[in-house]
């Protein structure tokens, strides 16, 4: 079958053709429908040899789609062609974390060696996949897989670190998105559908801040030390009560801490370098700052449901296998609207 592979440390992934895999005891093979372009994909490209975790060749894709195509040994309660979405972070299954559904924190999973698809286990950049277990897979219905199979981490990611925020986001809050590409347009449109606070989004881009605009964000402003009292004026000097930060670069964490309020919350997405001081006469008082990472099974499964009553549009650029190296070369100049999926 046709995959594509990171190989070769700093260079571009490559598509190759490499032996259909067969499920295990235990496993489900899916035909691969669809697999998002993530930015998580182009930061561990650019890791150095002695960074890079995740070993090599790596099939790409840890946002991936498909129908299930075969059931290893022992595999029950799964119909062959059900229309799938993978969930991504898996765990144990057993520990504490993995009992509340919540896989992304397992417990266990640096001791067993247990990584995600397409970062450490291989991905959805193939024409089949193999899923290490049927529960990590949640049925798609009627959504279309390839306008949202990006939501298992587009969607998913954001939905996880808004939930966290909910009490702060009442009737006549404002909370800020910085960064609108794949994750940031998602938040946007969550941000809408799941509470009744004021939009803001801040990007470096002038063609995301339209495609911020266009998925329901109220206002937006280039992302620059400027800009502070421009929000600041939107919430009578208070600063905003929410910021989610898909960037997290010195320069947006600078911003965010500059814009939250008493008792705000500064939400870490983005994998940037940035870091914060904190202290009692640093900042505003009270205020949280969390870095959450991906979401749990459940959280995915609530997702779906909102895409389905609320219509999330994750606005997508669709590729070929054979074309996916133009779709990250276009991410890694930061030229994708949107997210881009791959199509086998
Ligand atoms: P993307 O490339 O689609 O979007 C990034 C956006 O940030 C772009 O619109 C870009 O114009 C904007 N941007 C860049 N510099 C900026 C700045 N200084 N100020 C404001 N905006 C700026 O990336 P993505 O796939 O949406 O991923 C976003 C980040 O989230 C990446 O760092 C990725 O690794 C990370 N991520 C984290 C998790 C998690 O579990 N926490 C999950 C998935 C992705
Ligand atoms: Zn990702
Ligand atoms: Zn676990």
């Amino acid at each position: 079958m046709k995959a594509l592979q990171y190989r070769t440390i700093g260079s571009p992934p490559e598509v190759v053709e490499i032996e259909t895999p067969e499920p295990g005891p235990g496993q489900v093979r899916i035909k691969v429908s669809a697999a998002g372009v993530c930015h998580s994909d182009e930061f561990i490209m650019s890791l150095p040899d002695d960074q890079y975790v995740y070993g090599r060749p790596q099939t790409l894709g840890h946002e991936g789609a498909g129908v299930v195509d075969k059931l290893g040994d022992g595999v029950k309660y799964l119909e062959l062609g059900t229309s799938v979405a993978v969930y991504g972070p898996w765990g144990c299954g057993r520990c504490y974390e993995c009992s509340k559904g919540s896989e992304n924190y397992c417990t266990n999973a640096a001791k067993y060696g247990i990584m995600p698809p397409g970062l450490g286990a291989p991905g959805a950049m193939a024409e089949y996949m193999i899923v290490d277990d049927p529960r990590h897979l949640v049925p798609l219905g009627d959504l279309d897989p390839v306008k949202n199979v990006s939501l298992t981490d587009a969607g998913l990611t954001p939905y996880h670190g808004i939930k966290g925020s909910l009490d702060k986001l009442h009737a006549g809050a404002t909370c800020v998105v910085i960064g609108v590409g794949g994750l940031g347009h998602v938040a946007v449109q969550l941000l809408r559908a799941m509470t009744p606070a004021t939009v803001v989004a801040l990007d470096i881009s002038e063609d995301k801040l339209n495609l911020a605009s266009d998925v329901g964000a109220q206002y937006t402003f280039p992302s620059e030390s400027g800009t502070v009292d421009l929000v600041r004026d939107l919430t009578h000097g208070e600063g905003v009560n929410a910021v989610f930060d898909f960037v997290a670069n010195q320069a947006t964490m600078d911003l965010g801490k500059a814009m939250i309020r008493t008792q705000g919350d500064q939400v870490l997405l983005g994998v940037g370098a940035g870091v914060l001081p904190v202290g009692f006469m640093s900042g505003a008082l009270e205020a949280t700052i969390r870095s959450p990472y991906w979401g749990s099974r459940p959280e995915l499964i609530e997702v779906f449901d909102l895409a389905r009553s609320s219509g999330i549009n994750v606005h997508t650029e669709v590729y070929s296998l054979d074309d996916a190296p133009k779709a990250y070369e276009k991410l890694k100049n930061n030229e994708i609207i949107g997210r881009a999926v791959i199509v086998p």
